[in-house]
């Protein structure tokens, strides 16, 4: 654990560092903890230029948490499609509905409140909390996690001590809630400075962005000269990452003036995005010696995707519709107009994309309307 004076050092220090160098992201700086919350639901596990390219079209879309609670399902993955971890975006809607029903509408104000909510767990809570509320805890991620043992030296351990000593260390490292009265520019504090808030962002930033896991930029690290391992810190070796080949079928057909895919409905029991809309996958024996349409790369955790899309070569092509097997799967004949209302999967939306049969254009102002 870092000393009380060096615990001091390590707040000034990233804080000057901080106020010179954050990236201006939409969610900083914003006055409305609903705002916050979905913003911090969004980033988990996702990187901050996907968040970017959702996260206002989804406000747009559902710009209050009454808005949202009162929208239904389908509309709700619609503007999470291409975000993934579609949970994320059932328990973010479960959670608008219980406290429009159960609690007036108002979202919970401390962390141990917040808890509560469907969805919430430990790292939201304490991103709530701090960030739209000034409440001093501390909120760690991966990021705040490598910075944590690097700078103090401690060795990487997925036990439970080994998670008490970071959840202590973060702990020990947020400074104390703002007196109420004193100007500052603090996000959602009213006009308030928000140390718990703004050291919170401090720290996920610094790791972020410096304190990288596979090569640090110590050199430009704020914290250098309180860092016990300045690069050499010894990090456990990451999970393999996979590859798989995987083939989807892209079928077309006219009705009259509109053009409609064809789209599997996945399971509403699978374990991996249920309900969720995608391209029919087809056996691999069923597209031996077929040149693809399309090859794209698609990684989700640790695998890698290699991905072949399929087209009939005619109209009257059936060997790849005969591949896709009707009476197990449900298929949906979806008009090209209607699919930014559908909730796409994100690598369907990629093959659209890139197929042209969807523009990116069309999503967001479908989005947003
Ligand atoms: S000095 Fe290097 S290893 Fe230490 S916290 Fe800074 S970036 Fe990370």
């Amino acid at each position: 654990m870092l000393t009380a004076r060096r615990t001091i050092e390590f707040r000034d220090h990233l804080m000057s560092w901080y106020r010179e160098h954050a990236r201006a992201l939409p969610w900083r700086g914003i006055g409305d903890p609903y705002h916050t919350w979905v913003s911090e639901v969004m980033l988990q596990q996702t990187r901050v230029a996907a968040v970017l390219e959702h996260y206002a079209a989804f406000l747009r879309r559902f710009p209050t948490l009454l808005a949202l609670a009162l929208a239904n399902e389908t509309e709700v993955l619609a503007a999470w499609s291409g975000l993934g971890y579609y949970r994320r975006a059932r328990m973010l809607h479960k959670a608008a509905k219980f406290i429009t029903q159960e609690r007036g509408g108002v979202l919970p104000s401390t962390a141990v409140e917040l808890r509560t909510l469907p969805g919430v767990g430990d790292y939201t809570c304490a991103a709530i909390a701090s960030i739209a509320f000034g409440e001093s805890v501390a909120v760690v991620d991966g990021n705040v996690e490598r910075v944590l043992l690097r700078v103090t030296g401690r060795a990487e351990e997925k036990t439970a001590a080994g998670r008490t000593f970071v959840k202590r260390q973060a702990a020990a490292l947020v400074p104390a809630s703002q007196v109420r009265g004193k100007e500052g520019s603090g996000p959602g504090m009213g006009g308030l400075v928000n140390p718990p808030g703004d050291h919170n962002q401090a720290m996920m930033e610094l790791g972020a962005t410096i304190c990288l896991p596979r090569a640090p930029l110590c050199l430009h690290c704020p914290v250098f000269a309180l860092c016990k391992t300045r690069g050499e810190h010894k990090t456990m070796p990451r999970g393999e990452v996979r590859s798989k080949p995987i083939a989807y079928l892209l079928d077309l057909r006219k009705r009259g003036t509109i053009t409609e895919v064809l789209l599997e409905e996945r399971d509403h029991t699978a374990s991996l995005m249920p309900g969720m809309f995608e391209l029919p996958p087809l056996p691999e024996d069923a597209v031996e010696g077929r040149e693809p349409a399309l090859r794209v790369r698609h990684g989700i955790t640790n695998t890698n995707y290699y991905v072949r899309v399929f087209q009939p070569e005619t109209r009257e092509d059936e060997t790849l519709r005969m591949a896709v097997p009707t009476k197990t799967r449900v298929l949906h004949w979806v008009p090209v107009k209607r699919l930014a209302d559908k909730p796409l999967t994100g690598l369907a939306r990629k093959i659209l994309m890139r197929m042209k049969v969807m523009k990116p254009k069309a999503l967001a102002e479908s989005v947003a309307e």
